[in-house]
């Protein structure tokens, strides 16, 4: 069904990307990706003036965004790529022949996704045991366990509850309850009064009264139920936290016991909602928005039954459209698809049915994956850069001039406890006892995302799972988690553009040794120096050096805040500067390490500059060239809202503004556009 957000800091948003093309199946793997591609640049341009446009120009000029996507860059080709290599291994994982449990397993899923007929002859029925019980609700606890039981098929409503380590002590894992249950990307959209917020609303109760239609409403009765949804959902989003006030770990620690939430927001009933939703027994949890549940408390005393049903029909109607007949799929796109991304076509159903194994059933497709393309030697030779950066932080460490010695013990203990996990998990995940059948799409995603909540469920009140994996290995992408104290990059993102085995360490630190840079210093960044060398959230820092570091930390919040990200006929949007506050500090962390690394192991020896660049200039290049793109207006508008990172243009250009070695690479002058007045530099 949807894609499920989760709670690390990652490189990039997981994103929606598709195809370029209506392809047939035959057709082969698109060439590797060049890591260096001196194509790309625009020479018309001066690097000191605009060092993206200079990376990246001829690049954008050449490589418009497909129909079928929102965004279109550097990423979007290597996860395009992967795609037609999934491809191929479900392709071969469906032919006849003896096949492992494995394969059998994803390559019947697949097969269940592609069969269209199948899902068109089953109409609604795959909604209908859920709506069935909606409409069976009489009472508030009804309510409550209609809630429960969606949310063990993985479908959102109310509120969100799942499993995390304990703040305090990261070694257990305990409950966690949190607000939710809006369906637009984030509370802003229901509650702001710009002409574009009004327009927003207005298309999404349209949309809504559709798909109420489809699954077999009156207009009438459709009209009047989506204005409802727009109302209950109003309620959530003005009880909700800002998503830039959640940085702030401080604002979602709160422990408790069960019974103390549940007296606080005595409407929800959750000691029925506890004992119903498939969750082993607790008796204290952490609450991450307590005022969320008294707020809701009153909208659930005050607003009728059937307007609550009304609204769990809606989110079971909306979880399940991507998965039924064409009718809902196509509704389903013209509004999150086009109207809110920006994209002009659905993509071809295979790359569809690709991402939907990989999202189900990921660890399994993940393994196929893996064995195909990502030997033992990949392995060792990442960890080799990331052991190298590693040294580059704890020398930047070293001469820091504004922290004090004490502080400083405490971030080499925390730098050197960091966990690598490289490529994929040690353990394969188990899948066994999902049911998969060849002609049950929705009943197939339902059986997998029901696992995924019970898998996730299990680890409450015991030891936290360190090695568990929140992405699959196939995935263009990579993430630190400050409760694991771990970096994580899957096979995916080990191969050009970030790394090619041929290429010179000037371009492979530019481009994947950034990467590595960046998701280490996510573990002291505005949110991570709150977390300690074991994962707990712990000030371990003297005040004077923790006032050190927020005067940094503002320095770049105000710096990036100064960029517009999207300018429309709906007027100019600027960065969020505290939202993207700790993917900069990455962004400009990881470009100073990855630096520092390259040139303690070129030293003192000439390195002849090849293509005509030098090997600095082949660094600061590869790295603006990972983050090569083209961006609807609408999913900038998007993103600008929801996603903590910058756009590519502000990734690349700030973090050179900032950047000395960048300047002395090209001979950037002060008072030229790449050249900081006031050079913003944490780390
Ligand atoms: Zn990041």
């Amino acid at each position: 069904m949807r894609t499920r957000m989760f709670c690390v800091f990652s490189l990039l948003l997981a994103a929606v990307l598709c195809s370029a093309q209506t392809s047939s199946p035959s057709s082969s793997i698109p060439h590797e990706i060049p890591v260096f591609d001196t194509n790309a640049i625009d020479k018309s341009i001066d690097p000191c003036v605009d060092f993206y446009q200079y990376a990246c120009g001829t690049w954008m000029k050449n490589n418009p965004i497909p129909p079928d996507k929102a965004r279109w860059g550097r990423f979007d080709e290597l996860f395009e790529r992967n795609l037609y290599i999934l491809r191929d291994i479900l392709t071969e994982a469906q032919a006849p022949g003896k096949r492992s449990a494995t394969e059998t397993m994803v390559g019947t899923f697949y097969g269940s996704c592609m069969d269209e007929s199948a899902i068109e002859k089953k109409k609604t029925a795959p909604l209908m045991p859920e709506l069935e019980r909606i409409h069976g609700i009489k009472t508030e606890a009804d309510l409550m366990r209609q809630i429960a039981a969606m949310h063990r098929n993985s479908i959102s409503a109310l509120f969100d509850f799942s499993s995390q380590p304990d703040m305090h002590d990261s070694s257990e894992t305990i409950a966690n309850l949190d607000q939710g249950g809006i369906t637009l990307p984030d509370r802003d959209y229901y509650i702001k009064d710009d002409p574009k917020s009004v327009e927003t609303r207005q298309k999404y109760v349209e949309h809504v009264e559709k798909m109420f239609e489809l699954a077999g409403d009156k207009p009438d009765v459709a009209a009047a139920e989506a204005k409802t949804v727009l109302t209950v959902e109003t309620g959530l989003a003005q009880a909700a936290m800002d998503r830039t006030v959640r940085r702030d770990p401080k604002t979602r620690d709160h422990k408790m016991t069960v019974a103390e939430i549940a007296g606080a927001a005595p409407n929800f009933n959750l000691a029925v909602y506890f004992a119903d939703n498939g969750s082993p027994r607790f008796t204290s949890l952490n609450v991450s928005n307590p005022d969320f549940f008294k707020q809701v408390n009153q909208q659930l005393g005050t607003m009728p039954l059937e307007d609550w049903k009304v609204y769990l029909r809606w989110k079971t109607i909306d979880e399940y459209a991507p998965v039924l007949t064409k009718a809902f799929v196509e509704e389903d796109f013209l509004f999150n698809g086009k109207y809110m991304s920006g994209k002009k076509e659905m993509e071809p159903r295979w790359k569809r049915c690709v991402k939907a194994t990989d999202g189900n059933l990921g660890m399994a497709l993940g393994k196929l994956y893996v064995d195909r393309t990502f030997g033992a030697e990949g392995k060792e030779r990442t960890l080799k850069m990331v052991q190298a950066i590693e040294n580059a932080m704890r020398q930047d460490i070293g001469q820091l001039t504004w922290m004090s010695d004490t502080t400083k013990k405490k971030a080499y203990e925390k730098l050197n406890t960091i966990v690598n996990n490289i490529g994929y998990p040690d353990t394969w995940r188990d899948y066994s006892t999902v049911v998969i059948k060849p002609d049950d799409y929705a009943g197939n995603t339902v059986r997998a995302e029901a696992f995924d909540v019970q898998r996730d469920y299990k680890k409450i009140d015991k030891p936290t799972d360190r090695k568990d994996w929140r992405m699959t290995p196939p995935t263009v992408n990579a993430y630190y988690r400050p409760p694991m104290n771990d970096i994580n990059f899957p096979a995916g993102i080990l191969q050009p553009p970030f790394y090619g085995k041929l290429m010179d360490d000037a371009v492979n630190y530019g481009a994947i040794g950034v990467v590595i840079g960046h998701e280490l210093t996510h573990g002291f960044d505005d949110q991570g120096r709150k977390y300690d060398a074991e994962g707990n959230f712990r000030d371990w820092w003297t005040p004077e050096d923790a006032k050190e570091f927020e005067a940094r930390a503002d320095c770049t919040a105000n710096e990036y805040s100064n960029f517009v990200s999207v300018k429309d006929d709906k007027g100019e949007v600027k960065l969020n500067g505290k939202l993207t506050l700790g993917e900069n500090t990455a962004d400009n962390g990881g470009l100073k390490l990855a630096y520092m690394a390259l040139n303690s192991i070129i030293g003192d020896t000439p390195v002849k500059p090849l293509d005509g660049y030098g090997a600095t200039q082949r660094y600061f290049l590869a790295y603006g060239q990972i983050w090569c793109q083209n961006v609807t207006d609408q999913e900038a508008r998007k993103r600008v809202m929801t996603d903590p990172h910058s756009p590519g243009r502000w990734r690349v250009n700030v973090a050179v503004q900032n950047s000395a070695g960048f300047q002395q690479a090209f001979g950037c002058k002060a008072g030229q556009p790449m050249v900081a007045e006031n050079a913003c530099r944490v780390w």
